[in-house]
């Protein structure tokens, strides 16, 4: 028996998941494993659908051009709904005049023609009719790009099932477009229907540079930790000054080793308590959601207070300064422990619980991104609790190390006030992150990248060994700003500061609530997958403002350690490479999920990061 009935590059017609409508695809590929098919639709999105939700063209009864339907709605529009209509254009049943009517209908017609997909015709549909007018005033001229027509099954009673596709998309007339309450509620219902992601199936492209690249960076990355810390530890940091090399046994002390996992599982014992509220994440490839518990903060509080207790009880902090490089190889190995538990754990994982961009069956490379998307040891989620938990946390704790070390070391009363605007300023952003730790949910580490090596020690190492830098350097390289400079440079951290907030908390409020009052200024472009893009506020600002934001701060944080080294910007510098090239990742990953809304978009918003520059 063949294992699959239809061939890579056939266009069939595919059911639109948990509806009985069809869509005219092509399939793009076939898993094996899963049995399921990848297919396209004409606006470039991919979805995975089993061979039950694909039917042959020929299995499409073409309507007649007359229907012998004696519903009112169908003797009003026959003709015109014969053809695809784009989202935005007048429900039937709506005055025209003839010239406008002859103006659609010869633009639907050119619509067909332009298809060059035969389409055959009994009820025709698209997913989110009406709502990219209502909704984001985009003119009509640009809809003719949304995806292929829908097709209602033939067996079906065509009156029903116009009135099934009325309901499911919330197809209203005009009248009552202006209704600020129904535009709500519509919008609601257009949310509500089920996001759909791609099932996972094998990752077909490869990121970092494929396996050589990943392979690579298991190496690059740990070295580029070390070469970091020890060029802060020299008196001159220039980049040409390489350090030496310490003796390998210089940098591993058990008992730094039990410090750290110690401090591990303390977070994790904060992260199990009982206290927050539980919310679920957004949905899987499977429609299931996970559930969450937001104590991110409260962890917060108790690690403040237990280092308080600590200080109180004359314990030297700065023992984290003095076995600085201790800690990041105990963090190091234990990062790439668990990289190999999480990797051997992931081969019994099963397939729709894999990461879709770790899967490409290389060893390395799933090794390195991350093979299965949210592991976990019953409820406790090891990506979730390591994103802000141990690394971020540690991160604060660190830099106050750094400043009594500073103060220590060089007998000061106060600390220096390059060091309190580091300390303040990095304070401010983990704070931040664990006060609206809600939305950790919606990034792309919790959607789209598996748990791996890359964030394993992107969470435990990178971020709190690399981000603490400044302070770092600051300790050995004391330097003194003005007050009008620190003033400057407050001010820069703050603007930031406000467009990465306000920029996160826009999105964050309109994937989880896009019915959300305090967003009704905001407009959005559908997408066949039931989500919209922002075109307002500051979505419509540049496609990624909270990057902007992120690298504003980014500055700030490195000015106050003045201009005599290179080595505190790195953070920067790096910051830049890597926003730049995620925000590329996140595109290329939109414009799969969105396919022509997404270009839509980019026509829309055509600066990436930077307005007028990138
Ligand atoms: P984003 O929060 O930027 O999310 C990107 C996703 O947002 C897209 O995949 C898409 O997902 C959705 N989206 C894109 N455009 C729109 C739009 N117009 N309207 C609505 N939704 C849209 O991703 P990140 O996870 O990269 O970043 C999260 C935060 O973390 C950022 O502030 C970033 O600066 C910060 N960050 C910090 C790092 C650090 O080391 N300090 C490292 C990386 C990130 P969908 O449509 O599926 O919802």
């Amino acid at each position: 028996m063949p294992n699959r009935k239809f061939a890579d590059g056939e266009v069939v017609m595919g059911r639109w998941p948990g509806s009985v409508l069809y869509y005219e695809v092509q399939v793009t590929s076939y898993d094996d494993v899963a049995h399921l098919y990848t297919v396209k639709y004409k606006d470039g999105t991919e979805l995975a659908l089993k061979e039950s939700d694909i039917r042959s063209q020929s299995s499409f009864k073409h309507r007649k051009s007359q229907s012998s339907s004696s519903s009112p709605s169908r003797r009003s529009s026959s003709r015109s709904r014969s053809r695809s209509r784009s989202p935005g254009r007048p429900a039937r049943g709506r005055r025209r005049s003839a010239s406008q009517s002859r103006e659609q209908k010869d633009d639907k017609k050119k619509t067909i023609q332009e298809t060059s997909l035969a389409l055959p015709v009994f009820v025709l549909f698209k997913p989110s009719e009406n709502n990219t007018k209502r909704y984001n005033g985009e003119p009509e001229s640009t809809e003719k790009n949304d995806t292929s027509c829908i097709i209602l099954e033939q067996k079906l009673k065509p009156d029903l099932e116009v009135k099934r596709v009325l309901e499911q998309y919330s197809l209203r007339p005009r009248k009552d477009e202006k209704k600020k309450e129904e535009i709500y509620s519509e919008k609601k219902t257009f949310m509500a229907v089920k996001p759909i992601e791609k099932v996972p199936t094998k990752t077909k492209e490869m990121e970092f540079g494929g396996r050589i690249g990943t392979f690579l960076l298991i190496f690059f990355l740990p070295a580029t930790v070390f070469y970091l810390l020890l060029m802060c530890k020299q008196d001159d940091p220039s980049l040409l000054n390489f350090p030496p090399l310490p003796a390998l046994e210089s940098l591993w002390e058990w008992r730094v080793f039990g410090v750290y996992v110690l401090w591990f599982f303390l977070q994790a014992v904060f992260h199990l308590l009982p206290i927050g509220k539980v919310v679920e994440g957004l949905p899987l490839s499977n429609g299931r959601r996970l559930q969450y518990r937001i104590n991110g903060f409260y962890a917060f509080l108790l690690t403040a207070a237990a280092i308080a207790a600590l200080l109180y009880f004359q314990f030297e902090l700065h023992y984290l300064y003095d076995h600085f490089m201790q800690f990041a190889a105990s963090a190091a190995a234990f990062s790439l422990a668990l990289s190999i538990y999480l990797y051997v754990r992931s081969l019994k994982a099963p397939e729709e619980e894999l990461a879709p961009g770790g899967n490409s069956g290389y060893f390395i490379y799933d090794f390195f991104t991350g093979h299965e998307l949210n592991p976990r040891i019953g409820s406790f989620d090891l990506k979730y609790f390591c994103e802000l938990r141990p690394g971020l946390i540690g991160w604060v704790v660190i830099n106050l190390a750094m400043l009594l070390a500073e103060m220590k070391i060089h007998n000061l009363s106060v600390p220096s006030l390059s060091m309190i605007l580091v300390n303040s300023f990095q304070l401010l952003y983990v704070v931040d992150a664990l006060w609206n730790e809600e939305a950790v949910l919606t990034t792309m580490d919790i959607i789209h990248d598996g748990f791996g090596f890359m964030l394993a020690f992107g969470d435990l190492v990178w971020v709190p060994f690399v981000y603490s830098l400044q302070a770092f350097y600051l300790v050995g390289h004391p330097t003194t700003i003005t007050w009008p400079a620190a003033a400057a440079i407050t001010v820069l951290n703050c603007l930031g500061y406000y467009i990465f907030r306000s920029a996160n908390s826009q999105k964050n409020n309109f994937r989880r609530n896009p019915a959300d009052p305090k967003l009704a200024n905001l407009k959005f472009i559908p997408t066949a997958t039931g989500k919209g893009l922002l075109v307002t506020g500051w979505w419509g600002f540049v496609r990624h403002p909270n990057y902007l934001g992120d690298i504003i701060m980014a500055l700030a944080w490195s000015l106050p350690c003045g201009f005599n080294h290179i080595l505190p910007y790195f953070y920067v510098i790096y910051f830049i490479c890597l926003l730049v090239h995620r925000e590329a990742r996140d595109e290329h990953q939109c414009k799969q999920k969105y396919g022509l809304a997404w270009e839509r978009y980019c026509q829309r918003v055509p600066y990436r990061i930077f307005p007028y520059i990138y």
